[in-house]
């Protein structure tokens, strides 16, 4: 098995993409790449790189999704001449990653189909990667409420479970409807996709569904463990950070937001 890594977002250019910097110029037998991503997780562990960089300048392109390419880039071999990787320490265990493109040469047969190209290509890939994400956020809400009603039917205070307190159960029983309803969206974007149909609405709704679900869940749990939740030993801390990433990454919900307003629903573009 070869692990890869996934390069788009840019340190000076976050969510919007088309302005990185990163460029793949043409030479000889080689394309010469030189820039930098940000937040690429498991690069240390990874054997390839999927990396977008622009082949065209901005300024000769008509629309600014042109000009952009896709590379695969081989880490291992290329560690040291040409590519450095610095670890990020992040609130989360998620081994992620700055890396550097310093004169990084690449042989045409790595560019990934069409020069120019490129934007179409990882757009295609993220609506699969936003519905991967929004189930293995399903499964962490589930993780969590699991532990969450299991400690308020066991912790005893005032001569009961906590969990008959409704401030303590509704919150777990809210949660719960919410990580079922986004479950129930999420499968029906994987469906659409398994069926090659245009999944776009429903893998950004699914995505946005389930981490904020994935959130409710976290902290509902967080709540009902009360002091015992920062205890390293229960593990509610460590998945109520790592709850929190979904939000973010590997799109933020207001990102989503903007392209249900903008391309669901026809209203205008908000940025
Ligand atoms: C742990 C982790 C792992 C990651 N792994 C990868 C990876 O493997 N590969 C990769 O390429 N990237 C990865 N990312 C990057 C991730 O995709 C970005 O962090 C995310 O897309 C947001 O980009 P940004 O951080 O640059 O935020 P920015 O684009 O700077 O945005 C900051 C805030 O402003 C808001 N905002 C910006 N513009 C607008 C607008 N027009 N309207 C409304 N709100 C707006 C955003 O929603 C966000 O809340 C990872 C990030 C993290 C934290």
């Amino acid at each position: 098995m070869r692990l890869q890594a996934f390069g788009v977002t840019e340190p000076t250019t976050g969510s919007d993409t088309t302005k990185l910097k990163t460029r793949a110029v043409r030479q000889g037998n080689h394309y010469v790449i030189n820039g930098q991503k940000v937040w690429t997780s498991r690069a240390r562990h990874s054997d390839l790189m999927l990396l977008l960089a622009r082949t065209t300048p901005v300024d000769e392109v008509k629309r600014r999704t042109d000009g952009l390419s896709v590379f695969l880039v081989d880490l291992r071999e290329n560690l040291g001449h040409g590519v450095e990787i610095r670890p990020i320490e992040a609130m989360i265990n998620h081994n992620t990653t700055e890396v550097f493109f310093d004169n990084l040469e690449v042989p045409p047969e790595n560019l990934i189909g069409e020069e120019g190209q490129g934007f179409r290509y990882i757009l295609d890939g993220m609506n699969a990667e936003r519905i991967l994400v929004a189930q293995e956020c399903i499964g962490d809400g589930r993780w969590l409420l699991r532990k969450g009603i299991d400690y308020a039917n066991e912790r005893i205070v005032f001569d009961r479970p906590i969990g008959q307190n409704q401030g303590v159960q509704f919150p777990l029983a809210r949660a719960y409807a919410e990580l079922e309803a986004a479950d129930m969206i999420c499968r029906r974007a994987a469906a659409l996709f398994d069926d090659g149909k245009e999944c776009g609405a429903d893998a950004n709704m699914a995505k946005l569904l389930a981490s904020e679900a994935t959130w409710h869940a976290a902290e509902a749990t967080f709540a009902t463990f009360g002091g015992f939740a920062f205890a390293k030993e229960y593990d509610i801390e460590r998945k109520w950070r790592e709850a929190r990433l979904y939000q973010t990454a590997p799109i933020s919900t207001n990102m989503v937001l903007a392209y249900l307003g903008q391309h669901v629903l026809g209203m205008p573009r908000s940025y």
